[in-house]
């Protein structure tokens, strides 16, 4: 029988030349199994979307509840459904005012185009400030925001009137006028190498965004359901956005992409035109049930509040090694720097064979990324610091 591996390879379309190419037939907490039994612990997490471990028992009970009762019913917003409600008043209940009204959609792509054409549609204005290094998606309008010319130059031309300014730099906040629709940005911009934004910069555009009647939109697609070490980003920085984008972590382990905002603002998509934004998926009955499980483990089993402790725990044990030359983190973001780019190739090719699985930076050479689930234990944190400082010695 032809393998996995061979069709893999054979018949899938694939984003890259050199995938991991790893099978995986089993996952469990912060671990991933092969065929062959060979354990994997994973520090990437999918990229910050299992951060309840996977296969969490009450994640599979709702997943299984759900499929029981019915799949999709009908293109989203149409029927009323059980999963999508609850958690949409779930999600509510955990957000300031007023961001009280819910768009599921499927992705997080389609979460950052759906604010924008939001933010197009409220204001009556066309132009959109994003950042230098942001990720926001594939698709068309998301790669239109995304801040690196590399992954854009040949699927040109994009959408127009979008101009990149970069994060923490307050001279630049003069850009955004009152033509502006909106600004768009990652509170911590994650493929860029986690770079946070400041508080008082987070502050100021907050201001300056009100000063032009711009709608600010916060993409928490990676930072949210607990990363940083408060459910999300904006809530430890004390700024809130009027427009939320969510994803990833948002469905529990299976898709599901949401932007939040007022009610004022969201019902101008349903007029002028009607249908303003049309998804068949969206707010899937799975993903939602899956999601708000989750939603509901990070809250009772308290994960956010021990993020930032338990990447402390990663950064004392990893960042005198003599190959680390910087850590950054928010919480279990983290962005380890390694001191040159062969030795960052060498430990990367290490570090999976050793067993660890961990991803590089779209925007950042010569870092590795650790998020794992943010259920890992203080114990396992140790014993993969203990298998990474070996992969590090033997360099
Ligand atoms: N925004 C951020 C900050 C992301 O990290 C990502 C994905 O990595 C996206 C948006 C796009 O999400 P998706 O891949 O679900 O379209």
């Amino acid at each position: 029988m032809i393998s996995n591996s061979k069709i893999f390879y054979q018949n899938l379309g694939l984003p890259s030349d050199f995938p991991l190419g790893i099978e995986i037939s089993r996952a469990e907490g912060i671990y991933l199994y092969t065929p062959e039994g060979k354990r994997f612990t994973d520090l990437v997490s999918g990229v910050s979307v299992s951060n309840v471990g996977h296969s969490h028992p009450k994640v599979i009970r709702a997943v299984q509840e759900q499929v029981e009762c019915y799949m999709h019913l009908m293109v989203y917003g149409e029927v009323i459904q059980s999963p999508q409600v609850r958690y949409a008043w779930a999600l509510q209940n955990e957000l300031p005012d007023p961001l009280d009204s819910v768009y599921f959609v499927n992705s997080g792509s389609e979460a950052t185009d759906g604010a924008v054409k939001l933010a197009k549609r409220y204001t009556g204005r066309y132009k959109v400030i994003a950042f230098k290094n942001a990720y926001h998606g594939s698709s068309m309008g998301a790669l239109s925001f995304l801040g690196n010319e590399n992954l854009k130059r040949n699927f040109r031309p994009l959408m127009p009137g979008v101009d990149f300014i970069d994060l923490n730099n307050f001279e630049h906040l003069q850009e955004i006028d009152h033509n502006t629709a909106c600004v768009i940005l990652e509170p911590v911009q994650g493929e860029a190498g986690i770079m946070a934004a400041s508080k008082e910069y987070l502050h100021a555009l907050r201001k300056r965004c009100d000063e032009c009647g711009c709608l600010l939109i916060f993409d928490e697609i990676q930072t949210g359901f607990g990363r940083t070490g408060s459910m999300f980003r904006f809530q430890s920085q004390e700024v809130v956005p009027d427009i939320l984008c969510l994803a990833k972590a948002l469905g529990g382990g299976m898709p599901l992409g949401a932007f939040i905002s007022s009610r004022e603002i969201m019902h101008t998509l349903t007029y002028n035109p009607m249908l303003g934004h049309i998804t068949t998926f969206g707010g899937h009955p799975v993903s939602c049930a899956a999601g708000l499980a989750a939603f509901q483990i990070v809250k009772d089993e308290n994960l956010a509040e021990q993020a930032e402790e338990k990447a402390k725990l990663f950064r004392k044990r990893l960042q005198s090694h003599r190959i680390v030359s910087k850590i950054r983190n928010a919480g279990l973001m983290m962005a380890i720097d390694i001191q040159d780019a062969e030795t960052f190739e060498k430990l990367f090719a290490s570090l999976t064979k050793a067993g660890i699985m961990t991803d590089p930076f779209l925007f950042r050479e010569q870092a590795f990324r650790i998020a794992p689930p943010l259920t890992i234990s203080q114990q396992q944190i140790n014993d993969s610091c203990d298998i990474i400082l070996n992969v590090m010695d033997s360099l």
